[in-house]
């Protein structure tokens, strides 16, 4: 998997390249990088990449010559690195975008990587926009002053489902979201000690059987997610992926109130 980034800020990618998880793989070869500064492509010598924005208002809009260029130089590079013959999507950092999923993590993985693009300022001209972005992609309801974590946050979530990136192969199979699990949230985890500040842990945990644990860790998982995300239950349930033990557990709860709420 390949990820090409267009940043004001290249060094800010030193952090997957080298921290953790996503730099184990990257030091493996399992996935590249290359960033493309839009301040390479500029013509005069303060280097612009951004100017006053059209009808006024506050702040500085990022111009659409150097992201198009660095765009097109990117396409390019994966064209001769990879052998593509067709482009690869291009990923606009946004506020305004689809929120970014679990399923757009599979699919980057699916294409083999994509060309991420970091906003900084106001934002990016929409004609840059209109020309070369597939799809604007959001991590959330709240504004950030760069796209440059929204575009580590994908490609750390990337990342972690390739193949031999993690030791487990069960733990990405078994984190939150995961289709292939009904979507769910992950069970709550324990470790040692086996007392903390007087809790204990769930003595199911400690039976060694592990049939049993996997039906209790599904019914947490049930559990929290018909109290936190009931959105992502009745997902699963149009889905076809919950089966009739899991509707029969959550009738069995006593009807939810949003954490937090109970008493009001
Ligand atoms: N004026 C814009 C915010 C610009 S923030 C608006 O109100 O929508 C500057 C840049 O940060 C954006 O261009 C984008 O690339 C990035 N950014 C900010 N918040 C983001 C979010 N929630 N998801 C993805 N990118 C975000």
């Amino acid at each position: 998997m390949r990820f090409d980034i267009v940043s004001l800020f290249p060094e800010s990618f030193d952090i997957v390249r080298s921290l953790g998880v996503t730099g184990r793989a990257y030091a493996r070869r399992l996935w590249s990088l290359a960033v493309w500064n839009p301040r390479d492509y500029t013509t005069d010598v303060h280097r612009t990449v951004d100017d006053r924005p059209y009808g006024g208002g506050p702040g500085m809009v990022m111009m659409a010559e150097p992201l198009e260029h660095a765009v097109g130089d990117a396409q390019a590079a994966r064209r001769s690195a990879l052998g593509n013959t067709r482009d690869a999507a291009v990923f606009l950092m946004s506020p305004a975008g689809r929120r970014f999923d679990q399923r757009c993590a599979a699919r980057l993985v699916d294409e083999g990587g994509a060309i991420l693009v970091c906003g900084r300022y106001e934002g990016v001209d929409q004609r840059f926009v209109d020309r070369c972005v597939t799809e604007p992609w959001s991590l959330g309801d709240f504004v950030l002053s760069g796209g440059e974590i929204p575009a580590m946050a994908i490609i750390d979530s990337a990342v972690r489902l390739l193949p031999g990136v993690l030791h487990d192969p069960d733990s990405a199979r078994e984190d939150s979201f995961n289709t292939a699990l009904s979507g769910l949230l992950d069970s709550p985890h324990y470790t040692r000690p086996e007392q903390y500040r007087g809790q204990g842990v769930p003595s199911i945990l400690l039976s060694g059987h592990h049939a049993n644990i996997a039906v209790w860790r599904r019914e947490q998982s049930l559990r929290l997610t018909a109290a936190q995300r009931p959105d992502l239950i009745r997902q699963a349930r149009e889905r076809g992926l919950l089966s009739a033990a899991d509707e029969a557990f959550l009738r069995s709860l006593p009807v939810n109130h949003p954490p937090g709420t109970a008493n009001r």
